[in-house]
């Protein structure tokens, strides 16, 4: 019986956010591509005997160690679900920015389900799963399959979608981060004063321009409809996505909720390139090259 398990998990990246209107119960529905990139979170769940966590890395200083991080969330639903007592350290190495539009906390809550699952030998079905991911959050299923998929109600309906070959990607951290529900309160605003029609459906140029492995294409049809919020929110936003797009890149948008910019390189070399670029223009906390799809979150040691 092993006494600790390790799983990988990825970021995010939303290369399509499409947001419907807020409804009664103050959800928007959604229709999103989804795609895991290779920002990668380390989950480590070893037996104990009471809950704890701790957090390493960049991000640790503002990563919650309590009962209110999502990975000590999963961990207890797991348990539960498999009649286990909740009693492990859990141990989150953390590269996924904090607030940044790419799912981190979602992404670790992942990991902790796959890694107690194993730890405890529960054998969770997958379906049941991916019901707990679902519980923890919208996004929570989808960085257990990774890959690339279609996201839709809250992100949580999802269907795979096929695609060619690697994109390749540049991430722009930025120095604090923004809140998920701030930014969706301000499109709400921001749309009150909006006199077209809200359409979310996902083109299908951009499905083909995904399964075809053309970057170029997939330029074209990139968007996010929380931007122009995230943007209002964080103004430094606008100068940095259009540096970007001076600096090469095919394409420029806002990570999510952000505030982390994507910009879609061309090929690796021109990716490097904008790396360079934006570490030097002095107007974000750090820049990193990722490369994408990439598989979900797996067990990696035990
Ligand atoms: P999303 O893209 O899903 O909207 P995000 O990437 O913008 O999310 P997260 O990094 O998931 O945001 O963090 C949002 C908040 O969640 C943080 O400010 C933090 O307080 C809380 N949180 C809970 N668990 C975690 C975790 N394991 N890692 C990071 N933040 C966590």
């Amino acid at each position: 019986m092993s006494e600790s398990v390790t799983v990988r998990v990825p970021a995010k990246v939303n290369v399509f956010l499409g947001v419907g209107e807020r409804e009664f119960n103050g959800y928007h529905d959604l229709a999103t591509i989804f795609q895991a990139v290779s920002i990668y979170d380390e989950v480590t769940v070893t037996r104990s005997t009471e809950m704890a966590l701790t957090v390493t890395g960049s991000y640790a200083d503002v990563v919650p160690t309590d009962d209110t991080n999502l990975a000590w969330k999963a961990a207890e639903l797991v348990a539960q679900a498999c009649g286990e007592r909740a009693a492990v350290h859990i141990e989150i190495s953390k590269n996924i920015p904090v607030a940044g539009g790419m799912a981190g906390g979602s992404a670790d809550a992942a990991a902790a389900l796959l890694a107690c699952d194993e730890l405890w030998n529960a054998h969770i079905p997958r379906d049941q799963l991916d019901a707990l991911a679902a519980q923890l959050g919208a996004d929570v299923p989808f960085m257990l399959h990774g890959g690339c998929a279609l996201g839709l109600g809250r992100g949580d309906l999802l269907s795979p979608i096929m695609t060619r070959g690697n994109f390749h990607w540049v991430f722009a951290m930025s120095t604090g981060g923004l809140s998920t529900a701030d930014v969706f309160a301000r499109i709400d605003e921001l749309r009150l004063d909006d006199d077209q029609e809200i359409d979310v459906a996902v083109p299908e140029e951009l499905m083909f321009a995904l399964a075809q492995g053309d970057a170029k294409a997939l330029a074209r049809h990139m968007h996010n409809d929380l931007q122009r919020a995230a943007v209002d929110l964080k103004p430094e936003l606008a100068e940095v996505l259009s540096y970007g797009r001076q600096s090469g890149a095919l394409a420029a948008i806002v990570s999510g909720s952000g505030p982390t910019c994507a910009f879609l390189a061309g090929s690796e070399s021109s990716a490097i390139d904008l790396v360079v670029a934006l570490k030097s223009s002095g107007l974000v906390r750090d820049a990193v090259h990722a490369h994408g799809p990439v598989h979900g979150a797996r067990v990696v040691h035990q």
